[in-house]
């Protein structure tokens, strides 16, 4: 016997993302976090790469037809995305804190379960079930689940309870300091240094005794961070306004009046950070516990990776565990899961270490930063990295007739259909799967698995392929005539009326 189908273990973004995921997929989970409220600790300044396009799908955030970056950066090294066509670098300045509300919100609407105050002590797992020791407000109590999902961060307890290992690297040799302060901005946004002239917003600069980085994410609160390299600081002692000023002017041999911040809305960031963390589960399931997001894998954060890894993960794992539990899965499903996330978890690690090992001192790496440099300035080398770091390079194995779109981001085609044009991201906010029919006849085809497919026939301008997109918004199948769509819906959505 179980209480329930699927216990979410976290409340962060992706917890609360597959709540979402999982109740329009017709599930009722329960999600247990356990800080008693929403965290107000300042974590991302926002998201970059396919994560903004998979928001439009879901109509979350505002990201409702985005629009890439001209610029971005690479460890530090400008990026100029300007000729690519398409250009995948889209960047959409969401606050962490602003996301998990817009989450939460969107999940108690759906009618989620989350239980704030509730911590997960420990996990077992038998044939049947998982079976989870939990700390609530009123006592601990037992929750027995048919699949529990860790999204409980770093430090999983999910993980580490149901035996995951987690190798990789951790090191201590830098340290990160940021705050929120006022500076005095010049009316471009530029802060002038002496020594240095102006220095220019939403830019690593490498400097010989460290990294300097301001940033005005909004025109009265300037974010100032700086990472150096030595002897690691001590942990305990709280870190300071003065502290800050101390490791600026040690980066930047100047200087830098820094005011605090008067009457903000969220307590003002004075964070420090020592050491980085480049790990992965060497799972990411075990039996009936899966994991996702932080818990997952952890890296060194440059350049934003975090959220357009995690929760691509979760929206992954959504449809296919919701169709597990919901009995129309096909063989073998939950296990693709593992089989096309972790690579890109691999990927994601590989370059947010080589992005880190970029800023760091020494005649070396610049020299590597020179060769780099030069690199960067080369359409193909820029197609690649933006490629990889946006996610644009995902193509998951599918099967079936090969097509340029197969196992790619579904493009946001301009669809002209019978009720008027709709964009195909409008058509993936209930996150079912989806076969936009350019062909006029395949909708006879997909009939039988109508329970769970959308089918929309369509025209769209400099399009002839139909496309068959799964709830996760990759394309499984793509052609301008029937071959292999049969096998496609069969392979991906399991047997027709088999509910
Ligand atoms: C300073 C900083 C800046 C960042 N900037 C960016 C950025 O700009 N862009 C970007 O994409 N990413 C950024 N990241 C990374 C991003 O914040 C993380 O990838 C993201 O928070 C991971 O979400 P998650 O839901 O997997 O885990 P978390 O956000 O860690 O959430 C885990 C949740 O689980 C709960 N929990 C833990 N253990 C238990 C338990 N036993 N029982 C119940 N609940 C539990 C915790 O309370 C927490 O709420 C940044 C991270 C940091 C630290």
């Amino acid at each position: 016997m179980t209480d329930v189908d699927v216990v979410i273990v976290g409340g962060g973004p992706n917890g609360l993302m597959l709540a979402c995921e999982l109740l329009l997929a017709g599930l009722d989970p329960v999600l247990l976090e356990r800080l008693p409220e929403r965290s107000r600790e300042p974590k991302a300044n926002g998201l970059v790469g396919q994560v903004v396009q998979l928001l439009d799908h879901r109509d979350l955030c505002g990201a409702t037809d985005p629009r890439p970056v001209p610029f971005y950066m690479f460890g530090g090294l400008p990026l100029d995305l300007r000729e690519l066509d398409p250009n995948p670098l889209y960047v959409l300045p969401v606050p962490q804190r602003e996301l998990e509300a817009a989450l939460e919100e969107r999940a108690l609407s759906l009618g989620a379960r989350i239980r704030r105050g509730h911590s997960v002590r420990e996990l077992t797992q038998d044939a049947d079930g998982v079976s989870l020791q939990v700390s609530g407000p009123d006592g601990e109590y037992e929750l027995r689940a048919r699949y529990a999902v860790g999204c409980d961060g770093g430090r999983s307890t999910v993980r580490k309870a149901a035996g995951i290992g987690f190798p990789g690297v951790s090191g201590a040799e830098s340290t990160s300091r940021s705050a929120n302060v006022l500076l005095p901005l010049e009316p471009d946004g530029s802060l002038e240094v002496p020594g240095h002239g102006r220095l220019a917003p939403f830019t690593f600069h490498r400097l010989d005794n460290g990294v300097f980085i301001h940033a005005a994410f909004r025109p009265d609160v300037h974010l100032v961070t700086t990472i150096e390299w030595g002897p690691e600081p001590e942990d305990e002692v709280p870190m300071t306004l003065a502290e800050m000023g101390e490791s600026v002017r040690r980066v930047l041999g100047a200087h830098v009046p820094m005011n605090p911040v008067p009457d903000m809305d969220t307590p003002p960031l004075l964070r420090r950070l020592t050491g980085h963390n480049t790990r992965q589960a060497d799972r990411y399931r075990e039996g009936r516990v899966l994991l996702a997001g932080d818990a997952a894998h952890v890296h060194a954060g440059v350049g934003g990776p975090g959220l357009n890894l995690g929760m691509q993960d979760v929206v992954n794992l959504g449809w296919k565990l919701a169709a597990t539990v919901r009995g129309w899965a096909p063989e073998g499903l939950l296990d693709t899961y593992h089989r096309e996330r972790y690579p890109l978890g691999e990927r994601v690690m590989m370059h947010s270490q080589v992005q880190g090992l970029l800023l760091s001192p020494g005649s070396e790496v610049t020299a590597l930063r020179t060769l780099f440099g030069e690199l960067l300035g080369k359409h193909s080398t820029v197609r690649h990295v933006a490629d990889l770091m946006s996610g644009a390079e995902i193509r998951y194995e599918m099967g079936g007739p090969a097509h340029e779109l197969l196992g790619r981001w579904a493009p946001a085609l301009k669809l002209d259909t019978d009720r008027g044009s709709v964009r195909l991201p409008e058509l993936m906010r209930g996150a079912r799967p989806l076969l936009v029919d350019l062909n006029g006849s395949l909708g006879e085809i997909a009939a039988p698995w109508r329970d769970r497919v959308d089918v929309v026939g369509a025209r769209c301008a400099g399009q002839d392929a139909s496309v068959l997109v799964r709830p996760d918004g990759y394309v499984c199948w793509a052609g301008t005539t029937e071959e292999g769509l049969r096998e496609a819906l069969t392979r991906w959505f399991g047997q027709p009326g088999g509910c």
